[in-house]
């Protein structure tokens, strides 16, 4: 198990990875911090951590490196790419990547460490800003059992909810059918509440119904699509904020990837990835992903 003492690396202080760095020296943990965007880095520095010049710098005598980067190329090239952290990490060092990308590359980044002796984890999560902000993300873990214990404490200082899925590349497995079904019930929460409106429904009291029916879901419950039913969620503050359409798309990308290398049959998913590609190429990439809510709009295509 990891003690305070133990000397974090954290690599990507984006929108999830600042906020998750905070926590951790909240918790009392000594994190050190490499970011390519400066700005980021002092912000952190000003929290009390020490900031790096290099990747390679950050990790010099880490036992713990933590990343949070955009894509699955960008953790390759981190660690095994040229001047991969891979011949920089001290022996035994546990690398915990909560990055969201596609599971064979966590396998082949996994494996190639595991030559070197350095441990891995993959350990996406769900719960946005807001859950990275507040400590409370879940974790979704794919990796060894000893290891998963060994990043225990670091991760229960950043997260709430934590799960092991199983071995290297099940969290990311895990964590990407989690948001193929999310943006399934997001799709079919927003067609049922617009025929609804279309037929001169209350969408507040059409919600109300599903709630107590047989269509309840956790959109329904906590993140209603229709503007203005349901206080302080994306849909009523112009679709600002929460989970952008093009995360999801990316996030759809990389289920239909896995589907089709397992040759599962995902035709929901499939149809998800399209109708968000629609919706993210009429410019509202930016938007929360509940604002597909807008693409079954008789009023928006007027
Ligand atoms: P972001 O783009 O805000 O942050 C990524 C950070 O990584 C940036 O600060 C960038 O400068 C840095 N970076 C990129 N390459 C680097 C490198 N080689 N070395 C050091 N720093 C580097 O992205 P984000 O929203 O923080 O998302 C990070 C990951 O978390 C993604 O995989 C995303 O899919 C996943 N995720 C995001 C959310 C969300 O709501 N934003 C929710 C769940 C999961």
């Amino acid at each position: 198990m990891q003690n305070k003492n133990a000397k974090i690396a954290f690599i990507g202080l984006g929108n999830m990875g600042a906020p998750m760095a905070h926590n951790l020296l909240r918790a009392g943990f000594t994190v050190a911090v490499f970011d390519l965007v400066q700005t980021a880095m002092d912000k952190l520095q000003q929290a009390g951590a020490t900031q790096a010049k290099t990747a390679i710098d950050v990790v010099q005598g880490a036992d713990l490196v933590v990343s949070m980067l955009p894509a699955g190329k960008h953790v390759e090239s981190l660690y095994i790419g040229e001047n991969g952290l891979i011949n920089h990490l001290k022996k035994d060092a546990l690398v915990i990547d909560s990055s969201t990308i596609d599971a064979a590359t966590s396998k082949m980044v996994a494996a190639n460490l595991a030559e070197n002796h350095i441990r891995f984890i993959d350990a996406p999560v769900s719960g946005g800003v807001a859950g990275a902000t507040a400590g409370t993300l879940t974790f979704i873990v794919g990796g060894k059992p000893q290891d998963y214990a060994s990043a225990l404490p670091v991760l229960q200082a950043m997260g709430k909810n934590i799960f092991h899925a199983g071995d290297h590349g099940a969290g990311q497995v895990a964590k990407i059918c989690n948001n193929m079904l999310l943006s399934v019930l997001m799709l079919g929460t927003s067609e049922a509440l617009q025929m609804a409106i279309d037929n001169g429904l209350d969408p507040k009291v059409m919600s109300d119904i599903m709630l107590q029916s047989s269509g309840r879901n956790w959109t329904l419950e906590l993140y209603n699509p229709c503007p203005d039913v349901m206080p302080n969620v994306p849909s009523s503050n112009d679709y600002q904020g929460g989970f952008m359409v093009d995360l999801m798309k990316k996030d759809l990308g990389l289920a239909m990837d896995t589907g089709l290398k397992s040759q599962s049959s995902t035709p929901m998913g499939a149809l998800a990835q399209s109708l968000y590609t629609i919706h993210s190429q009429q410019g509202n990439g930016h938007l929360d992903f509940s604002s597909i809510f807008n693409l079954f709009s008789k009023q928006e295509k007027q």
